[in-house]
Order: structure tokens, then sequence, then C-alpha cells
């Protein structure tokens, strides 16, 4: 009995021990964080005669390469008795290290993290946000291994993650993977903690400026419980929300149980301000289980050296923004005026974005990575957040029609979860097919090659109408006849007007303006920015407009020929008498009543 004893506890030690060496170790030294570096050390456990080291080109929910090596300086390689091992870089982002005993390697270097809006490194004398893409590199080899990480911090300073804490207060993780998504916040900061449906909830602010801490903990405790409106059970037990109050950085990156949103300190109020802050907290939450429970079988598991093409972004971000608004109206943070002018938003974007005959939403899923911004993206591509949004709920409305409200797109994304949840696998379009046959006894594969394969108008009023909702525009402002229209917008520049985006087909289009041009001048007058609608307005549509302008410095002159203004501000209303099956199926599409007239 004790020597059997003994050797149960001898294996169990040796097990431990065993297991302890297994782990890849990292250390970041955040000690003297004013000039934005960290000092890294990592241990990774023997067993490779050559071992490769890699950093990330890219970190997950920005699909983009991003380069991510380009941080550090100072990499040395040596044994686990401090003898030096020899190195060489193999590509941009690769030290392969040789190790000819096989023993543990232990590496160290600086890195520099100045990225504040990038959301991936960013240390200073306040505070570092550290998304291990951008800070701790890994080896293929031990991808699978768990993880420690220790940071030795500034006296002041707390930290903040979605991954667990041993004895020793590092962080863990069971690999890397959970790690490289499990940020890291740490510094002064302030933090509350709430408990809603039986999961917990840490808040923690990062900066100061007008934000009502206390009521976004209040409105997230009556949030977060409306998932279940889409999904059945939650994918953590614990969950981070870290918020940045900067100094102009706006933007959010969800993560497997954290996510951390960035907003200028002073855009917390007032309320259609606050709205957002909301929505992209939703938003963001929305993808722990849309992007970070299930996601589509390119990025299944994520390869952190290269791009990862998908054609189902669309239904990560797009889908994930529809359902955004919802569960902020479920949740009576928003009120259904609001939403309607939410959706009359989204509709007008469409209709000003050319993109949307030219380019498919699938097709700009896969195109993500190299994406154009401005006047590029706004004439020849769609965005996949607003477009996937709008092939969303053509969806929802398709299927809910089409069953008479009893199935709507919640319930693919359930059986998204179902089937995919754990990223035990990634979906395809066909997975996605299968389930709406499944669900409604019929093949979705003509939708598909319309709504997802093709660029194209959608009929807005088809998306309404059975729902009890309507398309009107407001009439526009002022005497029709004196509604002129370049077809441009742009900001005010030293006095000056830089245009930014010209509106394909339009009138400043056809006359061969184009982004970047500095008006200075309407028909030989000087115009200042402030003056610039004036002017405009004192024209009508039909009449010539001599613009002058700066071309890289060259002044230059052209005249084009003023349209009218398209349209008056959209609107969504609700139809003058509903009937009982439009107020019926509003109900199962939003799952709140039809708004009182
Ligand atoms: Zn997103």
């Amino acid at each position: 009995m004790t020597t059997k004893w003994a050797r149960w506890i001898g294996v169990f030690l040796l097990a431990s021990a065993s297991a302890a060496q297994a782990d890849v170790a990292y250390r970041i030294d955040l000690r003297a964080p004013e000039h934005h570096t960290a000092n890294v050390t990592a241990t990774f456990p023997a067993g490779q005669q050559t071992l490769d080291v890699v950093m990330p080109a890219w970190r997950t929910g920005r699909y983009q390469i991003m380069n991510l090596a380009n941080g550090v300086s100072r990499f040395t390689a040596t044994d686990a008795s401090g003898q030096p091992l020899t190195w060489r870089k193999t590509d941009k982002s690769t030290w392969r290290i040789t190790n000819p005993g096989g023993g543990e390697v232990r590496i160290g270097y600086e890195v520099y993290g100045n990225e504040l809006g990038r959301r991936s490194r960013h240390i200073d004398d306040s505070h570092a946000y550290l998304d291990a893409s951008a800070i701790l590199m890994y080896t293929e080899a031990n991808r699978a291994e768990p993880v420690t990480v220790a940071l030795d911090t500034p006296a002041a300073w707390r930290s903040f993650s979605g991954m667990d804490r041993d004895a020793q207060g590092r962080f863990v993780a069971p690999n890397w993977d959970i790690l490289v998504d499990s940020p890291i916040e740490t510094g002064i900061n302030q933090s509350s903690r709430f408990a809603a449906d039986g999961r917990d909830y840490d808040v923690v602010f990062w900066g100061k400026g007008n934000a009502d801490e206390q009521q976004i903990v209040a409105d997230l405790k009556k949030l977060v419980p409306q998932s279940q409106s889409i999904w059945h059970g939650y994918p953590f037990r614990r969950y981070l929300f870290i918020y940045h109050l900067t100094d102009g950085e706006g933007g959010a990156t969800e993560h497997l149980n954290s996510t951390v949103i960035q907003f200028p300190r002073y855009s917390f109020r007032p309320h259609d301000k606050y709205l957002r802050v909301l929505g992209t907290s939703a938003h963001e939450f929305i993808h722990t289980w849309n992007v970070k429970d299930y996601r589509s079988a390119p990025m299944v598991p994520y390869d952190y050296t290269k791009e990862n093409y998908s054609e189902l972004l669309w239904l990560e971000e797009g889908s994930t923004d529809y359902f955004t608004d919802h569960l902020l109206l479920r949740a009576g943070l928003m009120k259904p005026d609001e939403y309607f002018d939410a959706l009359a938003t989204l509709v007008d974007n469409h209709r000003h974005r050319p993109g949307r005959l030219v380019q498919s939403v699938a097709e700009g899923s896969f195109e993500e990575w190299i994406k154009q911004g401005g006047d590029r993206g706004q004439n020849a591509t769609v965005d996949i957040y607003a477009q996937g949004s709008i092939a969303s709920w053509a969806l929802d409305i398709a299927l809910l029609q089409q069953t008479a409200g009893k199935v709507s797109y919640r319930d693919v994304h359930e059986a998204l979860r179902e089937r995919f949840g754990g990223r035990r696998a990634g979906f395809t379009d066909a997975d996605v097919l299968q389930i709406l046959k499944e669900l409604t006894g019929r093949s979705w594969e003509d939708w598909w090659a319309r709504h997802i394969r093709s660029a194209g108008e959608t009929d807005f009023d088809a998306l309404l109408a059975p729902v009890g909702l309507r398309l009107a525009s407001e009439p526009p402002k002022g005497d029709p006849a004196t509604r002129a229209w370049a077809g441009w917008s742009g900001a005010d520049e030293d006095g000056a007007f830089r245009l930014s985006l010209v509106e394909e087909g339009g009138p400043a289009w056809k006359a061969g303006l184009v982004p970047d041009d500095i008006l200075v001048a309407l028909d030989g007058h000087r115009v200042t920015a402030d003056r610039f609608a004036a002017a405009l307005a004192e024209k009508r549509p039909g009449d010539d407009l001599t613009v002058s302008f700066f071309r890289r410095d060259q002044l230059m002159q052209k005249t084009l020929k003023l349209g009218a203004t398209p349209a008056g501000k959209l609107k969504v209303l609700p139809v003058n008498r509903p009937t009982a099956a439009q107020k019926a199926l509003f109900k199962r599409w939003l799952l709140i009543d039809y708004p009182k007239s």
C-alpha cells in the first residue's frame, strides 16, 4: 500500500514536473514603459534541434497583413545554461535557432509598442495593451503546449485578461491559440464587476473623459443576456470588456472571451454618440459566438503567417452588425424609431455606394485583406459590414416569409453554433446552404447565387413590407428648383475644401474632379470652407459651375454641369394600416412588439 502510494505520488510528481517543463513560459518586463518598449523573454521546452520562432504577420479581427515582427529588436537565443545559440532570420517573421543539444531554448528581445488604434500593442507611462500576436513569439512545434505569461509592471498597475491566473499570479492558457486571442490590459485603470445570467463580467476602463462608467456597466448588464435570444448557452464562464478612452483613436476588436473598445474620450455623450458605444459593445460581444466560437473553414485554425481568405467574412462581420441593433432593441437600450433611422441610413449609404453594382458580398469578403478605402473603395467595392448586414437582413426576411415566421436567421446561427461551436471545424457555403435546407425543406442555392455571389440592387420595399414598414423620403429642404448637386464630399483644409469622395457618374466625376483636389474658388470667387455650401446653394440644377482647384500644387480649372439633389433624407416608417400578419411577422423578426401608432 505504502509502496503503491509512493509510486503513485512519484508518478504524479513526475507528471507535474514534465507538464511544467512542457509549458512555454513568457515574461514581459514593462518597468520602463514611457518609451513604448517592453522586454520579453520566452522559454521553449526541449526537443527541437532547429527551432523556428515566429511573430505573427497579423492579428485576429483585423484582416490585413500588419507585419508585427517590425517592432522587434535586440533578439538573443541561449540554451538552458545561458550559452548563446546561433540564429538567423529566414523570412520577415521567422527567427531560426540552431539548437544542437536539443534542450530548452530561451529567447529574449525588445518590442516597440506604439500602435494604439491598431489594437495590437500600445505601451506608455499609464498602461500597456498587449495582444500576444504583436508581442509574443510562438513556435508551430509548441503551439499546442500550455503557456504562462508573467508580467513585471510598475507597482500601481493592475492587470486584466480573459485568461485565468495560476497561484503565482501568472496568466495561463491551455495553448498558444487561446493566449493569442486573450489580450492583456495592464496599467492605471478602474474596473467593475457584475454577474448576469450565471456568467461573470469584468469591465475595465483606461483613460478618462465623459463616459459614465456606472451607466455603461448597468447597460451592459441589460445587454449581455439578450445574446440568448439567438444562441442557447455561452462559450465562456467569465468575460472581460476593456474600454480605452483615447485622444482620438476609435475602433474595437473581438477576442475569445474579451473585447477591447476604443472611443475618443469625449465621445460618450450625447445619447446618439453613446448609442454608438453600446452598439460597438454589442457587436464585439456577438462575435464571441459568431467568429470566436464558430467561423468559416479558411480560418480554422488561424494561420498567423499569411492571409486567411474567406468568402464568408460578410456573414462574420455583416451578420454581427445586423444582430447588433436587435440586441439593443430587446434590451430596451435602443428605441424602435432609432432602429428605423439606422435602417434608413444603411439603405441610403448603400444607394450612394456605386461599388454595390460592381462587387458581390462574397467577393468583397475574399478581398477584405487588400481592400482599399476612400473613393476607390466606395466606387468599386462593397463594405462587408454594411452589405453583409443587408444580405443578412434579406435572408432573415426571406426565411420568415417562407416559413410564416417559424424560422428566422437566428436559427441559422444557433445551428452553426451547434455544429461548429468550439472551433472543432470551420463551416463553408455548403454547410450554411445545408442548414438552410434542413430548416426550411427547400434549396437556397438560387437565393445564394443572387444575393451573395452577385452584385446588384437590393429591393428594400420587399424587405420592409412583410413586416409592416415602408421607405419614405422627406422632401429635401428649401426650394426644389435650387437643390443643385455636385456629387462630391470633402472637408475643410486650411481655408479650402479638399475632396475626399467623388461619386461615380455624378457631376463632379463627369467633369474629371478626383479626391484630393483642393477647391479654392467657385465661379472665380474664393470659397472658404464655411462659405462653400452657401455658394453652391446659390446655384440651380443644370447650371454650370467653374471650379478652381489645386492638384499636385498646380492651379487648374474645370467646369461641371450641376445635377439635382437625388433625394431627400430617407426614412423607414410603419405602414399606415398594418395587417395582423405584418404585426406578427414584425414580432418574430425583432422579438419586440410592433410600434403603436
Ligand atoms: Zn466585427
